[in-house]
């Protein structure tokens, strides 16, 4: 809380001779505020004093000899720093009001409707409000720190894993390919280093997609969707033939053409993942059936990938997006866990929401949206 013993200095930025007059008198009045009062009568000389002095707050009048409206309320709140503004108007305008809010001041005061107690509490207020925006700045960057440095010792550290782990398979498959003579339990020991190796390095790999989904600057296009989901399906052929999948696709754009601004690797790999667990994770006595819809819902592409598959429970719904989260329980279905985390961090640097509906043993629809943007048409 701000101490009512302190004295708190005041920058006025008023034309108005009678005007200035009142608020002096007024903060002479004050009993529980101490206060320090610099006045100027321009938007120049007010740009002037914020560069050489330090002030609490800043009360400011829209209209002045050189600056008028909105344009004032910008070109101090640009040499504010963290110093709160206060507006002080005779212009009773809810528009320009919360137009001034937007660009950056604390509050809007009429002249006429206050009185010692409201401004007082105005000044307070701002103080107290700006000063908690400044702690929630610091922990935000000091968060985004973190988050960077995360990253990047989780792309390092995939990234020093995987050579070790190369040698490993070199020299397994070697061993396998040379040793005519290895006895069967030896060569099953070498298959389970293999096996375990190969699921290893494909870790690593996802990892490292991870880790790097905010490094690569992503380089946006406008993209055919329709050609995206081709190519994924071509790229998961081996699995879409062994299992018999059926996939049906909808594209709800009245015949059009349906083109996003995306970055085309980021929409393979969601559409990649969703698609490839929509085949995986389905009961062994059943053949999956993927419908794949598309359509515009408000600014939005909504995505649906729907699946026949074992569902998931209703409190496992918001887990299975966390990064290493799997919840088939009986690790029937092999995973990491790492692809729908990639989906939500790619979806959401791009601006969307990702989410499932779901029964379980009847089958899972995940959604995902994409904003429409003016350039796609
Ligand atoms: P992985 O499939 O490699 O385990 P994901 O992050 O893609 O990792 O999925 C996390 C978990 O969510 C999976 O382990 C599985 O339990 C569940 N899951 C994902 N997709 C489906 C689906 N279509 N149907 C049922 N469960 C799913």
């Amino acid at each position: 809380m701000v101490s009512s013993l302190i004295c708190f200095k005041i920058l006025l930025v008023e034309d108005n001779l009678p005007d200035v007059i009142i608020l002096k008198k007024q903060f002479q009045k004050l009993q529980t505020l101490s206060v320090k009062l610099t006045h100027v009568s321009t938007c120049r000389d007010a740009i002037f004093s914020l560069q050489s002095h330090d002030f609490d707050v800043i009360l400011l009048d829209l209209s002045l000899p050189d600056s008028h409206n909105l344009d004032t309320v910008k070109t101090i709140y640009s040499h504010s720093g963290d110093i709160p503004i206060l507006i002080l108007t005779g212009l009773d305008d809810q528009v320009t009001a919360i137009a001034s809010v937007r660009e950056g001041a604390q509050d809007y005061l009429v002249k006429g409707q206050i009185n010692l107690d409201n401004l007082q509490r105005s000044i307070r207020y701002a103080i107290e409000r700006k000063q908690r925006l400044k702690e929630i700045n610091i922990l935000n960057k000091k968060l985004s720190t973190s988050n960077q440095e995360l990253e990047n010792y989780a792309y390092i550290v995939s990234h020093d894993l995987k050579q070790p782990l190369q040698t490993i398979l070199a020299s397994s498959q070697l061993i396998l390919h040379l040793e005519k003579n290895l006895k069967e339990q030896s060569y099953q020991l070498l298959e389970f280093i293999l096996a375990s190796t190969n699921q290893m390095n494909k870790l690593i790999d996802n990892l490292l997609s991870y880790a790097q989904i905010n490094k690569k600057s992503i380089e946006k296009e406008i993209v055919c969707v329709e050609n995206i989901i081709k190519n994924v399906m071509k790229f998961l052929n081996k699995q879409i033939q062994d299992s018999k999948a059926s996939i049906n696709i909808q594209m709800n754009n009245n015949n059009k053409p349906i083109k996003v601004f995306y970055n085309s690797i980021q929409l393979s790999q969601i559409l990649q993942n969703l698609m490839s667990n929509a085949i995986k994770y389905i009961p062994y006595d059943r053949t999956p059936e993927i419908q794949i819809t598309i359509e515009k819902k408000e600014e939005t592409w909504l995505f649906m990938v729907k699946d026949n598959g074992i569902g998931v429970k209703p409190e496992d719904q918001g887990r299975i997006f966390e990064m290493l989260e799997r919840v088939d329980t009986d690790r029937k279905y092999s995973g990491s866990g790492i692809g729908l985390a990639i989906c939500q961090k790619i979806v959401e640097i791009n601006g969307g929401k990702i989410w499932v509906e779901s029964i379980l043993n009847k089958g899972s629809t995940f959604f995902f949206t994409i904003p429409i943007l003016a350039i796609e048409n």
